[in-house]
């Protein structure tokens, strides 16, 4: 005999940054609501926070909190995967063993960091000088290799675009290489940037600022550069290129410290779902109101979703208000009723003190939380180092994973009832 069904009315697969804001919303609204979120680790990571653990400014502890501590009261914690989505039958498979349905379903996985997508990386991250601030345990190494190196050549990779916080890997550079600067090193250590895509940063109105610390420490610029391989004993990387004939070229380079933005995708259990979006295999929604194309009483936010806006913790703050709205008005037989305008935020950490704080929606338009005079994005500022530092992890975790809502508020298409 099988064993029946379990279902509820809304599940929640993924309790990260996404998963678990939207759970706060909703229950915010309805606090009698059934909500089930699927996650499996024990602990959920502030994930903006490891660029200034790899900058030294923050402690790793700062960034972790344990999961079963973030689960809103009301709603139940499942702590187990999804292995499969089956959105035809309203249900989901998972790693443990069982199936679970839903009325609805919020599907907010994250993405999958593509380490092994580089021959030769997984195996020698943590040692021989290669690290990233993509993981917990090695941002702390990445803060090591800073205060270590004295002279040599130092090199930061970003892989093809979407990745989540775009600006992460030069993040990265720019902290070390202030602290290199303020320590008289730098002029003995060779700083250069290895983009595979075409540009410093998508939205060219950030670009003059970013260039005044390009040009402060002295870093070279590669672009159209992708990490290939990496030979971490003989601390060689391999970066492919297009030569003048769009022919494929690979360049070894030494270092004494490598910084790698892995290359990232959808989750395997998405790409191999219905959810999939034919190009790229991200959940397929509605860029404006987060509901799934195909299946209506889907919603998806954050990483792991197709919406063309940059993939932020800012802006799932932004993005689970407005599925908590259109998700409760079509479990009422209504249509959505709120709209995500593609705000994403990346505080691009400069100098050890000072960020531009790059906000903008979709297309690139600039969508800045507050006015020029108080807080210019486009230039480096103390108040936005202040606001990431200090403000935004607390507006993090008592905020926007409590269903507060600050700097969130929804636009609706009609007045609130
Ligand atoms: P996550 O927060 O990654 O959560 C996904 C969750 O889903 C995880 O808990 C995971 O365990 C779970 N999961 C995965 N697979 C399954 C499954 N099969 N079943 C059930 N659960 C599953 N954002 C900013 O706004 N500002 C920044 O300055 C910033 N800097 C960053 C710097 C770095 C170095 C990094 C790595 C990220 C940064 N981000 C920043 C990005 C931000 O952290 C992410 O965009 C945000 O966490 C996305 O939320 P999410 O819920 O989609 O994914």
């Amino acid at each position: 005999m099988t064993a029946p069904l379990q279902t509820c009315d809304v599940l929640i697969v993924g309790g990260g940054a996404g998963g678990i804001a939207t759970a706060a919303s909703l229950l915010k609204r309805r606090p009698d609501l059934d909500v089930r979120i699927v996650e499996p680790s024990e602990d959920h990571f502030y994930q903006p926070g490891w660029t200034l653990v790899g900058g030294g400014v923050f402690r790793p502890e700062r960034t972790r909190r344990r999961t079963a501590d973030l689960i809103p009261g009301r709603a139940c914690w499942i702590r187990d995967s999804v292995a499969a989505f089956e959105p035809k039958h309203d249900r989901v498979r998972l790693a443990g063993g069982g199936t679970l349905g839903y009325r609805m379903m919020v599907a907010s996985p994250g993405l999958k960091l593509d380490w092994a997508a580089i021959p030769g990386l997984s195996g020698t991250l943590g040692q021989n000088g290669v690290t990233s601030n993509y993981r917990y345990d090695l941002a702390p190494y990445t803060w090591k290799l800073v205060q270590d190196l004295t002279h040599g050549r130092a090199l930061f990779t970003q892989p093809p675009m979407p990745i989540k916080c775009a600006g992460a890997p030069q993040k990265a550079m720019y902290l070390s290489s202030d602290h290199w600067l303020r320590n008289g090193r730098l002029k003995n250590i060779d700083v250069a940037f290895h983009n595979a895509g075409p540009v410093l940063f998508g939205v060219a109105d950030y670009v003059p600022a970013l260039m005044e610390y390009v040009e402060r420490y002295d870093i070279a610029l590669h672009f159209g550069s992708r990490l290939v391989a990496v030979d971490g004993p003989a601390r060689t990387a391999t970066f492919e290129s297009l030569d003048a004939d769009g022919k494929a070229v690979r360049t070894d380079r030494e270092f004494e410290m490598l910084h790698v933005c892995p290359p990232q995708t959808a989750p395997d259990v998405v790409r191999d779902s219905a959810l999939a979006a034919a190009a790229g295999g991200w959940i397929e929604v509605d860029p404006d109101t987060l509901r799934h194309v195909r299946f209506g009483n889907v919603f998806g936010l954050g990483d792991g979703c197709s919406s063309p806006n940059a993939k932020t913790a800012a802006a799932a703050r932004k993005q689970a208000p407005v599925v908590a709205e259109n998700l409760l008005a079509v479990l009422d037989g209504g249509d959505p009723v709120a709209f995500y305008d593609g705000y994403g935020s990346c505080p691009l950490t400069v100098e050890r003190g000072k960020i531009v704080l790059a906000e903008f929606g979709y297309g690139g338009k600039l969508l800045p939380s507050f006015p020029d005079w108080m807080l210019d994005g486009k230039r480096p500022t103390r108040r936005a180092w202040h606001l990431k530092a200090q403000a935004l992890p607390e507006i993090y975790w008592a905020g926007m994973l409590k269903g507060h809502e600050w700097l969130a508020k929804p636009q609706r298409t009609c007045p609130p009832v």
